[in-house]
């Protein structure tokens, strides 16, 4: 089982909404992800996506040129990015694993690109620095590392965390240099237009 350092309620909160639909899932790429390929500041090459859920962020990267590797914690999420990679005849690597633990499938400095959509924001503030520096590690010098959260910005309903730029600048400024944080939306099929969020696109120094 990946990740004794997951408490065992969020694993059992992660596996729990794969049983049904996750609000996350919104059975197309997040808009800010493909705006980032759109403006060129995610460029192809090799990319990790990390959390990737049902794969959908992966499958558009993975069509666009990029060759991708998702990783999820929960089985379930990772049968079915591959059953979606599957039918549209699209090559992406999913595998079970634990974001806090990427040193022990993946080797130092192995990827161009991080893409987070919708993880960071469900992490403790203990796993934060865990999980900085397991990012650190597999991306190469110059590497980039860009991440989609609900931003302190959205007031309504629940949903996971929201986070501030100063919390992004204070959590990943020890190791990158921190781009840009730029406003946008994050998708789910709780909010009609979307929840209010934060792109950040960071480097790694
Ligand atoms: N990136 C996807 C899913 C976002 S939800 C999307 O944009 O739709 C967050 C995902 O992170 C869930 O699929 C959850 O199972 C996964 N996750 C949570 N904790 C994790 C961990 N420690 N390691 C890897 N994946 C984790």
């Amino acid at each position: 089982m990946p990740g004794e350092d997951v408490n065992r309620a969020m694993m059992g909160f992660w596996e729990e909404v794969y049983r049904s639909s996750p609000p996350w899932d919104i059975k197309r790429p997040q808009p800010a992800i493909v705006q980032l390929v759109q403006s060129g500041d995610l460029k192809p090459g090799r990319t990790l996506d990390v959390g990737s859920g049902a794969g959908e962020n992966a499958i558009f990267l993975a069509k666009s040129g990029f060759r991708v590797t998702g990783i999820d914690i929960v089985e379930r999420a990772v049968e079915i990015a591959k059953s979606r990679a599957a039918k549209q005849r699209v090559e992406v690597e999913f595998r079970v694993g634990n974001a806090l633990e990427l040193h022990s499938y993946f080797s130092e400095g192995e990827f161009d690109n991080v893409i987070d959509s919708g993880l960071f924001h469900a992490l403790t503030n203990e796993q934060r620095p865990v999980y900085v520096s397991q990012i650190n590690w597999v991306l190469r010098n110059g590497g980039s590392y860009f991440m989609l959260c609900f931003s302190d910005k959205e007031r309504k309903f629940s949903g996971p965390r929201r986070i501030s730029k100063q919390e992004i600048e204070e959590t990943f400024s020890t190791v990158f240099k921190i781009n840009y944080i730029h406003d946008t939306v994050f998708g789910d099929t709780l909010h009609r237009k979307g929840a209010k969020g934060y792109i950040t696109n960071a480097s790694k120094l």
